[in-house]
């Protein structure tokens, strides 16, 4: 279990300036969603909290163990992406497990963490498929279960269900939300629907030109928006 901060972070694409002094915590336990339109700077801020890319300036704290520098592997993350980037030559179960080989993880361990991961998400099912032969929600479910596998503090998630058709995108919704409930991880999730935001977050973080305009409850955030493009995007009542 683990808190996030971020503290005073700058991020520029050379002249660009995508994260502009922005500042974050995120306590133990926290659902916390990203929300805002494409363009506003939630995947690079995501990025540079997994360590996918350098800070301008600021710093990042896992805990209290300032991370700004860390590998990526160093850090006790785990990322789901929108697209699944699964290794299409293995199967299910061969997917689950690379990362968990490559650390040398005792051949027990490892087939007990897939045990659960594959209950939590049923794909027990689909163990011994290869990706080529999973619909879509099924890849994103062993998506996340590779994260899931690393018994990892905090899960980082960028537009996971956004190629999915709406049946399943609910669904989904409705399992990640579950496994948040029965995890209690620190979870970071990356969004631009608003239905998405409300029905999954303990607390939103609507962000536009990389700064952060409001961060509390959906609660709030609908029913008194900080100012009118929080209330237009979020669709509050006039
Ligand atoms: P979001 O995830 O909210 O859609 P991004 O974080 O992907 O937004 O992008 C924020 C801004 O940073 C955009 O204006 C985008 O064009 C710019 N940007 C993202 N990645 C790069 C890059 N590698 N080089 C230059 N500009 C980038
Ligand atoms: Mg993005």
């Amino acid at each position: 279990m683990a808190t996030v901060s971020v503290k005073d972070l700058v991020l520029n694409f050379g002249a660009v300036k995508v994260l502009r002094d922005l500042n974050l915590n995120i306590p133990t336990g926290e659902f916390l969603v990203l929300l805002g339109a494409s363009g506003s700077g939630k995947s690079t801020l995501l990025n540079c909290i997994a360590g996918l890319l350098d800070v301008t300036d600021g710093q990042i704290f896992i805990d209290d163990k300032n991370v700004t520098w860390s590998e990526p592997k160093d850090r006790g993350i785990g990322m789901v992406f929108q697209s699944y980037a699964l290794y299409p030559q293995m199967t299910v179960k061969g997917n689950l497990s690379f990362g968990l080989k490559n650390a040398k993880l005792p051949k027990a361990e490892i087939e007990k963490r897939i045990e659960r991961a594959a209950s939590v998400l049923q794909i027990e099912p689909l163990l011994d498929r290869k990706p080529s032969a999973l619909s879509g929600g099924q890849r994103q479910r062993v998506a996340i279960g590779r994260a899931l596998v690393r018994d990892v503090d905090v899960f980082l998630f960028d537009e996971p269900l956004s190629n999915l058709d709406a049946k399943l995108r609910a669904d989904l919704r409705v399992e990640i939300k579950r496994l948040h409930q029965r995890l209690k991880n620190t979870m970071i999730y990356v969004t631009h629907d608003q239905v998405e935001a409300m029905t999954l977050a303990d607390r939103i973080a609507v962000m536009s030109q990389g700064i952060i305009l409001q961060l509390d409850t959906p609660n709030v955030i609908y029913n008194r928006p900080a100012n009118k493009y929080v209330a237009g995007f979020i669709g509050s009542p006039e």
